[in-house]
């Protein structure tokens, strides 16, 4: 493979990499002559500059994927798929190279960016698949000598709008599915930790994917703007926050694009007073402080319900101190950085405004955040927060724990199904039917029992409910195929045979 793409650096160097848009098989340098800066998190030093493309870089883009779909949605099934089984394998073969990549921009730990890959490798092999996923339907004889039948196409130019917390495995989601339906793909990933798209876009190009099927442009509100209103793209794949999320919906669908804009989260992890407090508190820990708490299915609120409380909040307390937190490259990190400075003020800001509105903190991340000019905030929790508190209401997305005490499971049912977001909840009990009656209850579109982070196997599709999701279908999995596919009914009826004026040697009476 030729080594285009300039690995990720630490940035001790100083050396600031400019880094590119991928259009048509190869890198592309921005010529709009506006950049924005990319950090190593770990260290606080600037390690690239990322193009921002203009209107006019934009339409070259979808130019060429719409080009590009005239011949792509020609090559049969089964070579996409001998595609996609390659792409399957270059993935996993260089799963560390795209892992550092994660680690150099995101700052996550490499373990957890290990994690990232292999889930994105779940979709690209549910995406081979798509011989059986695609099948149509078939009706034979719905009236004397007339059949019907049913065949999904692709929409042409499917686009992907990513955010900085998954750069890889998010855009996996969106292209593997969009792709082997047939579709080209343009893709718009976070400009804070824009690289491992490129490199990714090496290793689809060495698949033997053709030229223009897969294409990358970065940049801002100017790229996204012009990806929303481009008349040349048919359908928009969007995560991020909610309120971008409600905007690319509306601006969207507006513009007559299929839209599917999944947004944040405030993820509620329910303990009723049977609960095994040491998995409990295990889970809660693993799941609001795995990277960093950056995750949009990361546990941000637990609700104690009853006498669990004092334990549980104890049993959390006491692990604390056992998570590392460091450089992501660093072996024995557990917890990395977080994404920008701007970003670990404002999370750590929940720590004050938490207390002024009368919580507990129990723990201040900022007394054992390394200090180094890197991005780090410790793992903190905050105890007693009230629904009407800054650390409730907002998605802090960080490592920051809040704690909701509540009387009963009726007051926990009615926290988590009045609050605006619906992406993923769990509860934590030893009895059955009370987990039942959650699962039947609650009002979130991915639910764990006794596990904390229930994000969906890839044959099952991901997506939250209320401020969480824009759009009717969810992300991956076989709601995937509807969104990347139109669906077409044909019915046919042919002349009887045995009345051709040629004769074709049927009997004359069946
Ligand atoms: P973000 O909304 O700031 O950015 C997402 C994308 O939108 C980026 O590509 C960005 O360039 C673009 N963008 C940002 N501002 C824009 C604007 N004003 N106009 C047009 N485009 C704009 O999100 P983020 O900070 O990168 O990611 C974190 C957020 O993503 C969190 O809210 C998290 O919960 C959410 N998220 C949700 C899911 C999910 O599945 N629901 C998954 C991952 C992340």
């Amino acid at each position: 493979m030729t080594e285009v793409v300039a690995a990720p650096t630490a940035g001790e160097t100083g050396e600031v990499t400019q880094i590119s848009h991928w259009i048509g098989g190869k890198l592309v340098p921005g010529t709009s002559g506006r950049s924005g800066p990319v950090y190593n998190p770990a260290t606080g030093s600037q390690t690239g500059a990322v193009a921002f493309a203009s209107v006019e870089e934009v339409d070259l883009a979808v130019r060429t994927a719409k080009q590009t779909f005239e011949s792509w949605r020609l090559v049969s099934i089964s070579k996409r798929v001998d595609i996609m089984f390659r792409v399957r394998e270059l993935v996993h073969d260089r799963r560390e190279d795209i892992a550092r990549y994660l680690t150099a921009e995101h700052g996550k730990v490499l373990s957890d960016a290990l994690g990232e890959v292999a889930r994105g490798l779940e979709v690209i092999e549910f995406a081979c698949g798509i011989p059986t996923l695609i099948k149509g339907g078939f009706s034979e004889q719905v009236s004397t000598g007339v059949d019907v039948h049913s065949v999904r196409q692709p929409l042409g130019v499917a686009a992907g709008i990513t955010p900085f917390n998954f750069p890889a495995m998010v855009p996996m989601w969106m292209w593997a599915p969009a792709i082997a339906c047939g579709n080209t793909f343009l893709l718009k990933p976070s400009e804070k930790d824009p690289s491992a798209s490129l490199f990714v876009a090496e290793l689809l190009k060495e698949a033997g994917l053709p030229d223009g099927v897969f294409n990358v442009i970065h940049g801002d509100k100017v790229a996204v703007d012009a990806i929303l209103e481009h008349p040349g793209v048919a359908s928009v794949s969007f995560v991020g926050s909610t309120p971008i999320a409600r905007y690319v919906y509306e601006t969207g669908t507006k513009k007559g694009k299929r839209v599917q804009a999944l947004g944040g989260a405030k993820n509620h992890m329910v303990v009723l007073p049977d609960a095994d407090v040491d998995m409990a508190a295990d889970a809660a820990v693993s799941a609001a402080y795995g990277s960093a708490g950056e995750r949009c299915m990361a546990v941000s609120v637990v609700v104690a319900v009853g006498d669990v409380a004092d334990p549980l909040v104890e049993a959390i307390k006491q692990r604390l101190p056992d998570v590392k937190v460091g450089d992501g490259l660093d072996p024995a990190s557990e917890m990395g950085p977080l994404i920008t400075r701007e970003h670990r003020d404002k999370v750590a800001s929940y720590l004050d405004s938490g207390r002024e509105q009368g919580a507990t903190v129990v723990v201040d991340g900022r007394e054992s955040a390394p200090d180094n000019g890197g991005f780090f905030l410790g793992v903190s929790l905050i105890d007693d927060v009230k629904p009407d508190m800054d650390a409730y209401r907002d998605e802090i997305f960080g490592p920051v724990l809040s704690v909701v005490r509540t009387d009963s499971y009726d007051e926990a049912i009615g926290l988590v199904n009045d609050n605006p977001y619906g992406n993923g909840v769990a509860i934590f009990t030893r009895d059955g039917g009370a987990a039942r009656q959650f699962e039947f209850d609650v009002n979130v579109g991915m639910v764990g029992i006794n596990v904390p982070i229930p994000v969906p196997v890839a044959y099952y599709s991901f997506g939250g409910w209320k401020g969480s999701l824009f759009g009717d279908l969810h992300a991956y999995g076989p709601e995937s195929i509807q969104f990347y596919t139109r669906g077409k009914v044909v019915t046919s009826r042919w002349p009887d045979p045995a009345k051709s004026k040629v004769d074709l040697g049927f009997p004359q009476t069946r």
